[in-house]
Order: structure tokens, then sequence, then C-alpha cells
């Protein structure tokens, strides 16, 4: 029998290359990371490109996991609902959750991507190989290609060799993943990118005078437009991010000063004033596609896509991050079980696929609600509802945005399927209802009993 694979080969240190990396070491498997970008310790982060993210309880509870969650505190912005901006500026605040414990908090990508790698290497000891590309690998023989970041065939300024030979492969280079177009063209794994029509810009509004903030800080603020949508989350430095989510085709069409600025001023006047740098930033910064990523088996022999390499998602539920902080913790619970790793890879996929299917679906869904629903009384009626609901069946009813953002013990696969009971039992309830008041409760009481088990007896995510 042949000694067991202790050596792990990871493509990618973005968030679930260097948190998968930092859980492997802690198990003591030899890490090598392969990492495309310099290393961002001590570097200035791209301005224009995805600065902050939402991070929700899935990713606390990955992060607290892998010990790092106190190295963050500090920088961490509680975001406690949405600040929903109308036209003429006017703005309404939605909870997220009915506890105070039920925030999603805003954190700097780059900042969080720092870390985890600075820990990886410090305390835990991983190599990681910074602007060294992976090119592919040729999975049945286990050999990786690898070269300097965008040069034609050059050897990468660490790598001797453009192949090695690897014993287990983790692919975590991404949405655009490099190792699962190799195992696509040979047959391996069959995948489909779904590109979104809309694509994105970010933007800023600056700190005050003061440095404080110049909107309300512990909120993430939507200006929903119908088909599209501004949306801004705050920075320690008192600034916000501002991104706009447009059809790719309206936002190319965006392209003289005053086009921009006119659009800007009438669309969000309240925005445009507080971002004197609009055009120029509008100009300067650079356009983000987005897609979702699906995949099927996300593995062949000893090697496995992981993170957005397999799922990557739209980033309306703000889950993406934490999915892939989910599948790390998951697939670090399976080494407990065993280190054969094909039938390791096989047990994860079965796990998590159903749970990463039922992400992509509901992020999509998201995007409807924030760029639209929630300006709609009604919808704002049944967010209203569903927390009442939630107070008075606290077993059986949890708002789905509930379940999603502050539930880790739920699957989102478990989470869709009880949130579309939830939704027809809301419409029927509000169908003929203006307010809370002409709510018929002992109908919402049978309804529930009738449709929805209470929560400790159904199945909830499969790692707990
Ligand atoms: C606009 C936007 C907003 C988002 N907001 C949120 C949010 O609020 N909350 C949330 O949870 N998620 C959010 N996401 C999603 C989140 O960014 C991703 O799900 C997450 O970054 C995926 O992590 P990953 O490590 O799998 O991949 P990535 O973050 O893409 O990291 C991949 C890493 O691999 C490296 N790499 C790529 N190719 C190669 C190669 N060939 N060789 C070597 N290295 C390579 C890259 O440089 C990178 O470091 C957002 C995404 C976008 C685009």
């Amino acid at each position: 029998m042949s000694p067991p694979r202790r050596t792990v080969s990871i493509a990618g240190a973005g968030p679930a290359g260097s948190l998968l990396a930092l859980l492997l070491r802690r198990r003591g498997f030899e890490v090598r990371l392969y990492e495309r970008r310099a290393d961002p310790r001590g570097q200035p982060f791209d301005s224009g490109r995805s600065i902050n993210l939402a991070m929700a309880k899935r990713g606390i509870h990955a992060l607290r996991h892998a010990g790092v969650i106190e190295h963050l505190r500090d920088t961490l912005i509680p975001m406690r609902g949405r600040m929903i901006h109308d036209r003429a500026g006017a703005t309404s605040f939605q909870p997220y959750g009915s506890r105070p414990e039920e925030v999603i908090y805003s954190i700097s990508r780059h900042r969080l991507n720092a870390l985890l790698i600075d820990v990886a290497i410090r305390q835990y000891g991983a190599r990681v190989e910074f602007e060294c590309e992976v090119r592919g690998c040729d999975a049945g023989q286990h050999r990786l290609e690898l070269g300097a970041p965008g040069a034609a065939r050059a050897p990468c300024s660490q790598c001797a060799a453009r192949w090695v030979d690897y014993e287990v492969l983790i692919a975590a280079d991404g949405a655009g993943s490099a190792v699962r177009a190799s195992l696509t063209a040979a047959g391996a794994v069959q995948a489909r990118l779904e590109p979104l029509a809309h694509a994105y810009k970010e933007l800023t509004i600056p700190a005050g005078p003061d440095g404080g903030h110049r909107m309300e800080r512990e909120a993430l603020h939507i200006w929903p437009r119908g088909d599209f949508m501004l949306i801004a989350l705050p920075n320690p430095d008192g600034t916000f991010t501002a991104t706009l989510f447009l059809d790719a085709a309206r936002l190319d069409a965006l392209r003289t000063p005053e086009v921009i600025d006119e659009f800007l001023s009438r669309e969000f006047p309240d925005a445009a004033a507080l971002m004197p740098e609009r055009v120029a930033e509008f100009c300067s910064h650079p356009l983000g596609h987005l897609a979702t990523v699906y995949a099927h088996p996300w593995h062949t022999g000893r090697t496995l896509l992981l993170g957005d390499a397999a799922h990557g998602v739209v980033p309306f539920h703000g889950q993406g991050m934490n999915c892939c902080f989910e599948d790390c913790v998951e697939f670090d619970a399976l080494l407990d079980e065993s280190t054969q790793w094909e039938a390791l890879f096989a047990e994860f996929t079965r796990r998590r696929k159903p749970n990463t299917d039922a992400i992509a679906a509901m992020a999509l869904e998201n995007y409807l609600e924030m760029r639209e629903r929630v300006a709609d009384p009604r919808f704002q009626l049944q967010k209203r509802l569903s927390l009442e609901l939630e107070r008075r069946h606290p077993q059986r009813f949890i708002p789905r945005y509930t379940m999603v953002s502050f539930r880790h013990d739920i699957g989102y696969a478990e989470a869709m399927r009880r949130g579309q009971v939830q939704q027809r039992i809301l419409e029927q309830l509000t169908a003929a209802a203006k307010d809370l008041d002409e709510i018929d409760y002992a109908q919402a009481a049978r309804e529930i009993e009738a449709g929805l088990a209470p929560l400790d007896s159904t199945t909830i995510n499969s790692s707990e």
C-alpha cells in the first residue's frame, strides 16, 4: 500500500486558498501555495476593484474556526440593515434581522487576504510562491505547469522548472480558474460560465472634513432603480466604496464626462453630491464583469476545484466569499474522517454542490430584490411580516435572509427550500393586507405548522 500523500499543492492564494493553506498546515500537511500576484502584505490594494466585502456568519464562523477572527475585529464595520435612498434623496432603513447580533460586516478584501496569508506563512509555515502563475495541469500525470504571470513561456523567478509534480492539487484560483480549464479540456470536468448581462464600476465617497462617514456608517446603502442600482459599503477610514451595477451595454455607452455626470447626478443625486471625483473615477476604474460558474464534477483523481473555481456566484447576496470559507471549514472537517483523497473529494462535492447550487440561485434572485423589490411597499410589508412571524414562531419561521446570513448551521439548500415555502405563506397573508395589523395570524399559524417543520428536527448543514 502506498504511503499517505501529505503534500498538498494549492493554486491561488485568494481568500479560499490562503484559508485552506492555514487549515492544512495546522493539521501538519506540507502546503505549496502558488499565487499569480505579488505578496499582498505591505502593498497598497488595487483601487477600483471590489475593495470591501460583506462578511456574514458563515465567514465569521470560518475565521473563528481558523483562530484569526481576533486579528480582524477592529476592521469589521457592522451593517445592521439596508439604507434605501430614493431619487429625491429620502432614506428609509430596513433592518437585516430582529436580534442585535444579526448584522453583517464590511471588511477590506485586501486586509483580510493579507492577514490570512500572513498567518498561514508566519504562524503555520506555509510555503507560498508569489508572482507564480499556474498555467494549467495534467491531472492524469499529476503535473502542474507554472510560469511568470503573463509572460510567454518563461519560468517564474522562483520555479526552476515549468512543470512540477504534485501529490494532491486543490485549485482555488478563482472563477477564471486555469486548472478548471485544463480539467475541462481533458474531458474530466464539465464547466460552464454563465455571464450576467450586468457589469459593475466602483466609485468612492470620501470621508467628511472631520474624517468621519458622510452617511449612516452602520448600514449597507442601496439606491434601487429598477433595472440597475448603486450600493455603498463603509470602510474604516471614513470612506464608502460605492458600486454601480448596470447593464454592460448601458455602462459602456456612458463615455463622455458630461454623459457620465448627467447620469449619476440624475439617478443618485444625494450620492453624486458626495462624490467629487465621480467622473474621473468612472473613467479610470475598470469595468468589472460578473458570472456564475457551474462545474461538475469538481474533482478527478487527486485534483479538486474549490471556492470560486468550482462555484463562483454573482455578488448580490454578499455570500461568495462566505461560501468559499464554508468550503474550507467543511473540507477541514472531512479530514477528520479520511485522507483517502479521491473518496474525500467525492464526499466534499456530494455535500457542498447542492448548497453551492442553492446560493448561486439565491444570489441571482437577490439582484432583483436589491435593485427593485426593496422599494416596493408590498415587499416591505412582507419583510416586516417575516420578522413578526419569526418572533411568533421562532423554531419554524426564520426569514430566508436570516438563514443565509446568520445561521451557518442551516445549509444554503435547506435555506432555499424553506424560503420557498415561507414566500408562498407571505404572499397569501399579504394578498389583501396593507399593514401588519390586517394580517390573519391564526391562518399564519396553521400554514406555518403545516408547511414548516421545527428547525431542530430538519436536515441542517451537514458539517454541524
Ligand atoms: C464586485 C464583487 C463584490 C463581491 N462582494 C462580496 C461580498 O460582499 N461578500 C462575499 O462573501 N463575497 C463577495 N464577492 C465574492 C468573493 O469576492 C469571491 O467569492 C471570493 O473572492 C472567492 O474566493 P476564491 O479564493 O475562491 O477566489 P478569488 O478571490 O478569485 O482568488 C483567487 C486567487 O487565485 C489567484 N490566481 C488566479 N489565477 C491564478 C493562476 N492561474 N495561478 C496562480 N494564482 C492564480 C488570484 O490572484 C487570487 O489571489 C464579491 C465579488 C465581486 C466580484
